[in-house]
């Protein structure tokens, strides 16, 4: 998290019934709108992105109902069970862990649904366990081309402002972050964009749970509805400081910053791999995430690799996540590195340097001298 957001939360208690407050929430709308690439609504809540699943769904969905999952991963997977919890019906193809959403396969499911039964499809834009990124705009070619109904629904709670994404012009309908990922302020915080055809299936619900519904939020009659109840004050605040340093930067130069970093850490995991067990797990660069990188080094040498790291260098590397490895059922050999939001050229070669020490000393194999490829990488621009 950025000092500036630290420092915009660390105040007193404000008055939430009017005041400085309520001006400072109206102008975080159009920020978020320009986050998302969206002209649409937006709504807040006080919840992190499990929420925003159950929010999203709940708006658009009835139980007994019908979303298909084109699933990359955990998150995928996370959502369709969110759905099955809501008693929505799930059509599932799973992609594994190695692939993105192929778009002929969501294709061929709206072809078989001849009674579009399918009222929404829920696609993971960057899966966070697999680090595999699918593309949306696809997908809205194809619902198009098959003259199909259903909703698009984007989760992009890892790659929204690090990864380009662009809600109206891609054709999502509705599309969901996090406060805590690209945007870089604490966990807490989760928002629901939608557009008008979104806002149309929810007017024609039967009826949706008071908390979830995104009406009032998106279009408050008074500042108490933006949060259905009490405002998340600092959380807010953070909010600010962070869309600030986020307009200041520009989406495009956002985008152009991860891909860079995200290039100089492909460059030195692949020089470490190339004769031995260092592999990262999508194998096209196309496909890769630019907000999070997942990768196999070998049985049991991420679990050593993420305790030296942050017991000896403080740098704290994500868990394998999501994996099914028959051979390693703890995932004791997969790792991620998180890269998206606050992250400069000095975190990544930091983190990089860090991890080059920890296969040394821990006689991991690999390439000696992939810090020095991920500075040429850079250098390159
Ligand atoms: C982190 C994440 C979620 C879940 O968010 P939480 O805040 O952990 O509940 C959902 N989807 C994706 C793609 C994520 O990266």
């Amino acid at each position: 998290m950025p000092d500036a957001v630290l420092q915009a939360m660390h105040r007193p208690a404000p008055d939430i019934y009017s005041g400085d407050l309520h001006g400072m929430v109206d102008s975080l709308v159009p920020d978020l709108r320009y986050v998302a690439g969206t002209t649409g609504h937006v709504a807040m809540y006080i919840c992190n992105g499990h929420g925003a699943w159950e929010a999203s769904l709940s708006n658009v969905v009835a139980p007994g109902e019908t979303v298909l999952v084109p699933a990359c991963g955990r998150f995928g997977l996370g959502w369709a069970e969110v759905a099955g919890g809501l008693g929505i019906e799930v059509d599932l193809i799973d992609h594994g862990r190695q692939r993105p959403i192929d778009p002929e396969l969501v294709r061929a499911a709206l072809r078989a649904d001849k009674g579009q039964k399918i009222k929404a499809v829920l696609a993971v834009h960057t899966d966070t366990s697999s680090s595999v990124r699918s593309d949306i705009a696809a997908l809205r070619k194809v619902l198009d081309e098959e003259g199909h109904p259903a909703l698009l629904m984007a989760d992009c709670v890892a790659s929204m402002a690090c990864d380009e994404f662009h809600m109206d012009d891609w054709g999502a309908d509705v599309a969901i972050t996090g406060s805590q990922k690209g945007l870089m302020v604490p966990p807490g915080m989760a928002f629901v964009f939608f557009n008008d055809k979104a806002k149309a299936v929810r007017a024609a619900m039967p009826r949706v749970t008071n908390y979830w519904d995104w009406t009032r939020r998106a279009e408050p009659e008074m500042f108490y509805q933006y949060f259905g109840g009490t405002a998340p004050t600092h959380h807010l605040y953070g909010l600010r400081a962070a869309l600030d340093m986020i307009r200041a930067e520009g989406m495009e130069a956002i985008w152009t910053r991860h891909a860079r970093l995200a290039g100089a850490l492909w460059a030195a995991v692949e020089h470490w791999g190339q004769d031995g067990p260092f592999k990262l797990n999508i194998a096209d660069p196309a496909h890769r995430s630019h907000a999070v990188t997942a990768m196999a080094i070998g049985k049991g040498n991420a679990d050593r690799l993420r305790k030296w790291s942050s017991e000896q260098a403080g740098v704290t590397l994500g868990v394998g996540l999501g994996v099914t490895d028959p051979d390693d059922p703890t995932a004791s050999g997969y790792f991620r590195i998180g890269h998206m939001g606050h992250v400069n050229a000095h975190m990544m070669l930091g983190t990089l340097g860090v991890i080059e020490t920890g296969l040394k000393v821990l006689n991991i194999p690999h390439t000696p001298g992939g810090v020095a490829q991920a500075a040429e990488a850079l250098a390159a621009g």
